[in-house]
């Protein structure tokens, strides 16, 4: 049997492990956690809605059955002539691989940034936010630094917004847990673009907006940052906002493994892959997820997203049967399913299928979406188990 390779337990890795699993093919997935954590929904820990249990599942727990191999360890370099991929525990071989190991941040060269701002990617990132933030909070109780209590979030794309939208709902709590005025918190969301969340319509734009705007966030666009020091951001205009809460949700780019290697890669790192999901240089080598440039029916790269993930992942497996099978494999067309924005506990916009949602309705499905990975992963019983991500406790 073919030795099977998957590299990451995100979106695109877990999806594709448990097909694998399902299809009874022997695999091994590495990662450099033993738990797989819902990227998508970290905004909700981080800006304190809920603890961090609901937000992570053992691997272990879902990839149960004797064709899985599970190992912990973290892929410093591929060797893609030898068919061999290099961690910091071990090397590991293969006939087939599939690279799944997300993307980076992007700090677009501006001075300082990378330094001195707190990201929000993965479970460790979103602890790190959220006790900074508190412990900022503590401190004000202290000395009254205003800049402890100004949170500035770089980035109003889908992360920046959402993890505003929280953070919105959250701080008057912690201002009250330390006798804190609520008037003297400022959150400011920095955006270089014209306007906030790109992938949607100018109608829902305006809605998230008005939204945000009504609980207290400061939302500014066409702000540059052009340097951020330790405590302080600085924009294109000159103005300095002095902040001990930096963080940056303004970007990504591929894991930068792919491009060391020597794969064709577009400017954002991601390496170019075929109709099949191959590398464009290595056919037994499938690149998917945040990590893949597939081009899109528009002609451009189709952006980074969970959802995108997943169906690759799933696709993937259906290829690698073919080529088992002598079959041909099918091309990789996306279903785009939409986006759905959430702004706090109660509100979401978005689009699904073409239609436009907003308010209570988009909030219910939203939540809908959580349940549906939930389900693909270990079906109804660990829906049960995690089922605090459907309420706040906050
Ligand atoms: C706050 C937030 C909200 C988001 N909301 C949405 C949303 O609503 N809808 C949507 O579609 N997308 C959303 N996204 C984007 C989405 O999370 C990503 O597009 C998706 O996670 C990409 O999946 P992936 O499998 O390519 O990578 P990931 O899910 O990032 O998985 C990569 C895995 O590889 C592991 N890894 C990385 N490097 C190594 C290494 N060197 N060795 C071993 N393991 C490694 C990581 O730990 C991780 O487990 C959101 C992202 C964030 C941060």
């Amino acid at each position: 049997m073919a030795k099977v390779l998957i590299l990451g337990a995100g979106y695109g890795g877990m999806a594709a492990a448990v097909k694998m699993q399902k299809a009874r093919i022997p695999f091994t997935i590495i990662n450099k956690h033993s738990y797989h954590y819902f990227t998508t929904l970290l905004h909700e820990p981080a800006g304190g809605r809920n603890d961090f249990d609901p937000y992570y599942v053992e691997i272990s727990e879902v990839l149960n059955s004797p064709e899985a191999t599970i190992v912990k360890d973290t892929i410093k370099s591929l060797n893609p002539s030898e068919k061999k991929v290099i961690g910091e525990g071990g090397e590991y071989s293969y006939d087939y691989l599939i690279f799944a190991l997300g993307n980076a941040p992007e700090f677009f060269g501006i001075p300082g940034l990378a330094e001195h701002s707190l990201l929000l990617r993965s479970l460790e990132t979103a602890k790190e936010v959220r006790s900074h933030i508190d412990e900022m909070f503590a401190l004000y109780a202290a000395d009254k630094d205003p800049a402890r209590l100004r949170i500035v979030v770089g980035g109003a794309g889908l992360t920046g917004v959402e993890l505003c939208g929280e953070l919105s709902e959250y701080l008057p709590h912690l201002a009250h847990k330390y006798k804190i005025p609520e008037d003297k918190i400022e959150l400011i969301n920095l955006e270089a673009a014209p306007t906030i969340l790109p992938m949607l319509d100018e109608r829902l734009r305006e809605t998230a907006l008005d939204v945000l705007t009504r609980k207290g966030v400061q939302v500014r666009t066409n702000e540059k940052i052009v340097r951020v020091g330790e405590n302080e951001v600085e924009l294109a205009t000159g103005e300095k906002i002095e902040a001990n809460t930096i963080i940056w949700t303004g970007g990504v780019r591929a894991n930068p493994l792919l491009a060391e290697a020597g794969f064709d890669c577009d400017p954002r790192g991601r390496a170019k892959v075929n109709e099949f999901l191959q590398s464009v240089n290595y056919e037994d080598i499938f690149v998917i997820g945040d990590s893949a440039c597939f081009i899109g029916e528009d002609g451009r790269p189709l952006p980074p997203t969970a959802q995108l993930a997943g169906q690759m992942g799933e696709h993937v497996v259906e290829n690698l049967k073919a080529l088992m099978n002598g079959q041909p494999m099918k091309k990789f067309s996306f279903n785009y399913m939409g986006t759905l924005a959430s702004i706090g506990s109660e509100v979401s916009v978005g689009n699904v299928k073409g239609f436009k949602t907003k308010g209570v309705t988009a909030t219910v499905l939203k939540e809908a979406s959580k349940a549906k990975w939930l389900m693909t992963l270990g079906g109804l019983s660990l829906v049960a188990r995690k089922n605090k991500q459907f309420t706040r406790s906050h």
